[in-house]
């Protein structure tokens, strides 16, 4: 379905930490395996909080 986007062909590599730092690092990938997508894991150096994230 279509989305509304500002942004085209410009997918965030970086997602937001919830405090508020800017300084997201790529810290690991991990490869797709069947049905679900590639997943990469960053990590905030301001508080270390690790997200994960799709990737296509
Ligand atoms: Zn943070």
């Amino acid at each position: 379905m279509p989305i509304a986007n500002d942004n085209p062909a410009s997918e965030p590599t970086s997602p937001a930490c919830p405090c508020g730092g800017s300084a997201l690092e790529l810290v690991g990938k991990t490869p797709r395996v069947g049905p679900y997508p590639e997943l990469k894991t960053f990590r905030c150096s301001d508080c270390g909080e690790v997200i994960t994230v799709e990737s296509d």
